[in-house]
């Protein structure tokens, strides 16, 4: 090591790291458990991603019509182009109504219906009996700031609780011994000093890692550092070559637009003022699910009906909508057309375009929020003392393809079944043997590698190339040359990483450093992503190959997993669970997908 760094050692039971809506759920479920908890997060709990959310968390509490968890089961799956794992799913949808009613009462202002019920809108996907239509309430909303209101109340009441919170302190590595988590080092970036927590588990919390786009709709924090800690720790991701496109970005700035606004009644037109989504989805039209509708926009862009100088993007329009019910239903994003694309939406079209929005891929876990892997030939087999939920994980619910307000509900479900298991898997002020000697080693072994760098290449032009190398190669449509290009292209980025310059070398807020530490967690799933999309060889979900444009069962209802070694991907695969939890619902068969 080239220089000493102050190591101040901490014990606890559990380390959440992040404190997003699922870190602060979970953290809240271990504390509540009696287990010494902290909560590590490198922004300020209530500035983390989940705040930007704002169409609302799905929940079949029937409140404006008819509905059943099991027309949410049916519709996830459908949503996930069956590679979604049926006994998760199950869970996720049975236990979502008592989550949102936890929610409620923890003081969530959620928007009303005339009898004082919680509010639901309409969102893609989301239908009634068992798919048949038509279109499913379901979505509980808060106006367009259900994200807010929710990290909002979950911050207020995990205070309540005996967690200690290390905020602005960012997570380096995991400390892991002979296959199992022991802990975690972290660099608190204030004082610069190093933190080795000591656990029984921890459990990641950390976002997905939509920055590794040029586009995308998450804040410039998302760049998947747990993810990339899990690669590091010799443990695969899954499932990596599925991300979300959501059909509305604002054109030119990433801002998103909820689909809250189709489900308001919003549509889409492209230069002929035609609403071209009833010929794509004449059933579910605006409202089929995200990579139905962003495929179906880029088919218009491409074909030459797009709008503006360019003809690149489309119109969404909500100006016949009452001012009345725009200015109560969605203030948020009538400001943010105001804002971000001088429009005034009661009166003109917002300009849109399909925007990074989400990943499906992540952690792979059990529904108990366990991280597991393939070893020994059990594709379940769980890895000791580490846990993954939100959008870090990949449990799996969304599968090839998440329906619009089914992250929330994860976040929230997941985050309080990992509290559960954690109370039942580790006992209050268990015994910890001592850490493996130079368990900081690697942490800080980085640290010092790219605090001291003083390459050729500054952090900023690398990771820009690596954004547009994903956003032109790993897009809404892929295919074997573009692939191909893009493997080449994002494995050069990667070995440019050994080439980097960092200009300040200052432990305290350096903000230089961190984005570095940010761009090397990033560029390990950027390559990932692109290889394991080069590798499925089919079409399903978000996952749009053109030279193989069918979804294939026989050969890949299969989730990829993927470990990455020094620039060196390997790929391997887990089944799908094809079973369900109970007897209560018979596992849904696979269909085609058509809304
Ligand atoms: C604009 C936008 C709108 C959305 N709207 C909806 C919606 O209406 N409905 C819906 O269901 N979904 C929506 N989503 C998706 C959903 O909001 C996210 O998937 C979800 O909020 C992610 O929550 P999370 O708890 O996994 O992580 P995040 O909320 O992203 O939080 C990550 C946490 O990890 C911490 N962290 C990360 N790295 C480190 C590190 N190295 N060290 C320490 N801490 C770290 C951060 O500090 C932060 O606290 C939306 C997403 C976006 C971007």
């Amino acid at each position: 090591m080239a220089e000493a760094y102050k190591i101040i050692d901490h014990l606890y039971d559990v380390v959440v790291v992040g404190a997003g809506g699922s870190g602060l759920r979970a953290t809240m479920g271990a504390a509540e458990t009696g287990l010494k908890t902290a909560c590590v997060t490198k922004v300020f709990p209530t500035r983390s991603h989940t705040v930007a959310a704002q169409g609302g968390i799905a929940a079949s509490l029937g409140n404006m019509g008819p509905d059943h968890w099991t027309w949410h089961m049916y519709d996830t799956v459908k949503g996930s182009d069956w590679l979604g794992d049926q006994d998760a799913i199950e869970y996720l949808c049975r236990e979502a109504p008592a989550a949102v009613y936890e929610l409620e009462h923890a003081g969530v202002p959620f928007s009303r219906t005339a009898e004082g019920r919680i509010y639901q809108r309409a969102f893609g996907g989301m239908m009634q009996n068992m798919g048949e239509g038509p279109p499913a309430q379901r979505t509980c909303a808060a106006a367009d700031r259900t994200g807010h209101a929710m990290l909002h109340a979950l911050y207020q009441q995990s205070l309540k609780y005996d967690a200690d919170f290390f905020i602005e302190y960012f997570a380096i590595d995991l400390i892991m011994e002979g296959g199992e988590c022991r802990g975690l080092i972290a660099l608190c970036m204030e004082d610069g000093t190093i933190h080795r927590f000591r656990s029984k588990a921890v459990v990641l919390a950390t976002g997905g890692y939509g920055r590794a786009y040029f586009s995308a709709t998450s804040a410039h924090t998302c760049t998947g550092d747990g993810n990339a800690m899990v690669l590091r720790a010799g443990l695969p991701l899954q499932d990596m070559e599925f991300v979300q496109f959501h059909p509305t970005g604002i054109y030119g700035a990433g801002v998103l637009i909820t689909e809250g606004a189709r489900g308001e009644g919003g549509y889409l037109t492209n230069s002929e003022g035609e609403r071209f989504m009833e010929r794509y989805a004449p059933s579910a039209k605006d409202l089929a699910s995200r990579d139905v509708v962003s495929r179906s926009m880029a088919m218009e862009i491409r074909e030459g009906r797009g709008v503006g100088k360019e003809k690149d993007h489309i119109f969404l329009h909500l100006d016949h909508i009452d001012a009345k019910i725009l200015a109560e239903r969605l203030p948020g994003i009538t400001e943010t057309g105001k804002v971000f694309a001088g429009v005034d939406l009661t009166r003109q079209p917002l300009p849109v375009v399909p925007t990074v929005h989400y990943n499906m891929g992540g952690i792979p876990t059990n529904y108990h929020g366990e991280v597991v892997t393939l070893k020994d030939g059990n594709p379940d087999s769980v890895v000791p003392g580490l846990f993954a939920v939100g959008e870090a994980a990949c449990v799996s619910v969304h599968g090839a393809n998440r329906l619009g307000s089914n992250s929330l509900i994860d976040l929230v479900v997941f985050g309080r079944a990992t509290g559960h298991r954690l109370g039942e898997l580790v006992k209050p002020g268990d015994k910890q043997p001592a850490l493996p000697k130079g368990s900081e080693e690697m942490a800080l072994g980085r640290l010092d590698f790219f605090r001291n760098a003083k390459g050729a290449s500054p952090t900023a032009e690398i990771r820009l190339q690596m954004q547009r190398t994903m956003q032109a190669d790993c897009g809404v449509f892929r295919t074997e040359a573009s692939l191909a290009d893009g493997r080449a292209r994002i494995d050069a980025v990667y070995g440019r990483m050994r080439d980097i310059a960092v200009t300040d070398r200052s432990l305290i807020w350096n903000t230089d450093l961190i984005e570095t530490l940010e761009l090397d967690n990033l560029i390990g799933q950027a390559v990932v992503t692109m290889h394991g999309a080069a590798n499925r060889k089919e079409s399903r979900g978000a996952h749009m190959h053109e030279d193989y444009p069918n979804r294939d069962d026989k050969n890949w209802m299969k989730h990829t997993i993927a470990w990455f070694d020094q620039g060196k991907v390997r790929i391997d695969y887990r089944p799908v669970h094809d079973y369900t939890l109970t007897d209560d619902i018979a596992y849904i068969k696979p269909k085609a997908r058509i809304y």
